[in-house]
């Protein structure tokens, strides 16, 4: 058996905290806006997906904070902000 585990399975090792509010949100009317879409390939969690209506979708829970997304869409797509502190990722190592 391999000693190496998968990307999914290392993502299952953070914890995530949720915050009163998602700390990232597609802004209102931009789902199916083209810059999106680009966060369905680039988020490391892989959040993003899209729908059977062309729309983009984000689920919030394990969000690792890496701005991925904010940086390949763009701030008039997504509203980003970190969450409050206590909240969010929790980082596990060793
Ligand atoms: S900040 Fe990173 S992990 Fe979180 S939704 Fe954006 S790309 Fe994905």
């Amino acid at each position: 058996m391999s000693e190496l585990m998968g990307l999914k399975a290392k993502l299952g090792l953070d914890v995530f905290k949720h915050d009163k509010e998602a700390h990232i949100k597609i802004k209102p009317g931009m789902e199916k806006d083209p810059r999106l879409k680009r966060a369905v390939w680039v988020c490391p969690a892989g959040l993003y997906s899209e729908n059977d209506q062309g729309e983009v979708e984000l689920t919030i829970d394990g969000c690792l904070e890496c701005g991925t997304c904010r940086i390949a869409c763009g701030i008039e797509v997504l509203e980003w902000n970190y969450p409050n502190g206590g909240c969010g990722v929790q980082f596990r190592f060793g």
